[in-house]
């Protein structure tokens, strides 16, 4: 039976779970009107807006061991490294110059890096790029800690939950993690009144259907303002080394139900979707991604921050080839905005 996308917003759990797995050929007929409808109401809110984030990866030492990721703690053959104050202004800096007018101060959870040294950065940045917007994604701390982080200057927050199952989280993560923490640190984001971002790996090991429809449950529950989501890439170095990673057209399939879902949201064509595929973050973007988000760390650095295997860092993915990155862009029908790119008022419920 063939489903009728006008009702997405009231499909049942067997629903969503067919749409997922309608089919995985994002040539089929069924799977171009998806994309055609979430590609309509991208432009009847966004237009052909695409909103750059200058991302720049602060540190990658980190004191959690999360099984899919490669600057987790206990992988040894992994580069550390650290930015300092002056190196990440001067990173905002060339990024200024280049028109971007988000920041987004991403890292491991490094111990040394102290609330007052975030506070700092924050504070600074604040002053000297006041048009700008400062996002940080930095892990799981205290409703205290984000709120000095807020107070300081801070606008918005990126957290992807990872996965809402807690079966499936508990697959993910060691015991000293938990979901239920994750969580709470997202409601209490949203209560101190950041712009705030969620999301998950497609087809991190062990995800069924089932859990993608529970993360789009717990999505609607929270309403982020952003949703990011991207394939899940192995990397040798940790225990699911031999996993298969996600794939392209299911994480694109996902973007277009998200866009349908949540028609207001700020959502990626994430660097992995664009590591996965060279076309990947072109159809991301066709299938109802409104942002992209290049590589603004120091250069000597970036291939450093090695979540997943092969992560792009050059070419289009590198914040200082904007030229490459607008004529992507513009080339999949959309364009490229200097601006900061805030979320649209309306959100759905
Ligand atoms: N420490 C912060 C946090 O926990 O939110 C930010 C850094 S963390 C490395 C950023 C994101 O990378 C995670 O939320 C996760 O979804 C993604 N990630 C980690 N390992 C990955 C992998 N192997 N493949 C794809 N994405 C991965």
């Amino acid at each position: 039976m063939k489903l009728d996308l006008d009702k997405i917003n009231a499909f049942s759990d067997e629903e969503l779970k067919e749409l997922i797995e309608y089919d995985n050929n994002i040539k089929s007929d069924f799977s171009e009107e998806l994309r055609i409808r979430a590609d309509k109401v991208r432009r009847e809110h966004y237009g052909t807006d695409v909103y750059l984030r200058g991302l720049i990866e602060i540190s990658s030492y980190c004191k959690n061991d999360c099984y899919y990721c490669g600057i987790r703690c206990s992988n040894r053959n992994a580069d550390r490294y650290r930015l300092t104050k002056d190196e990440i202004l001067s990173a905002c800096e060339n990024g200024y110059e280049l028109g971007y007018r988000t920041f987004v101060m991403q890292g491991g959870e490094d111990p040394n890096f102290t609330d007052d040294i975030i506070c700092d950065i924050v504070s600074t940045s604040r002053v000297r790029f006041e048009d700008c917007a400062i996002t940080l994604s930095i892990g799981e701390k205290s409703y205290e800690s984000y709120k000095r982080y807020y107070d300081a200057g801070a606008n918005r927050f990126l957290l992807r939950h990872e996965t809402a199952d807690d079966a499936h989280y508990r697959k993910l993560h060691p015991d000293s993690m938990s979901l239920e923490n994750r969580k709470r640190c997202l409601f209490d984001l949203k209560e101190i009144g950041y712009q705030v971002g969620s999301g998950f790996m497609v087809g991190s090991p062990y995800q069924t259907t089932d859990n993608l429809v529970s993360d789009i449950r717990f999505l609607q529950e929270l309403e982020p303002d952003m949703i990011g989501i991207g394939p899940y890439i192995c990397h040798k170095d940790t225990p699911f080394a031999d996993c298969d990673n996600g794939t392209m057209e299911r994480t694109v399939r996902m973007i277009s139900i998200l866009r349908l879902l949540f028609p207001y949201a700020l959502i990626p064509s994430t660097t992995a979707l664009g590591t996965i595929s060279p076309v990947g973050r072109e159809l991301g973007l066709k299938a109802g991604a409104n942002v992209v988000m290049p590589n603004l760390t120091p250069a000597e650095y970036r291939s450093s921050y090695a979540i997943y295997e092969g992560k792009a860092y050059a070419g289009k993915e590198a914040a200082e080839n904007r030229d490459l990155l607008v004529a992507e862009v513009e080339a999949a029908g959309y364009n490229v905005v200097t601006s900061r790119g805030d979320v649209k008022s309306e959100q759905c419920t």
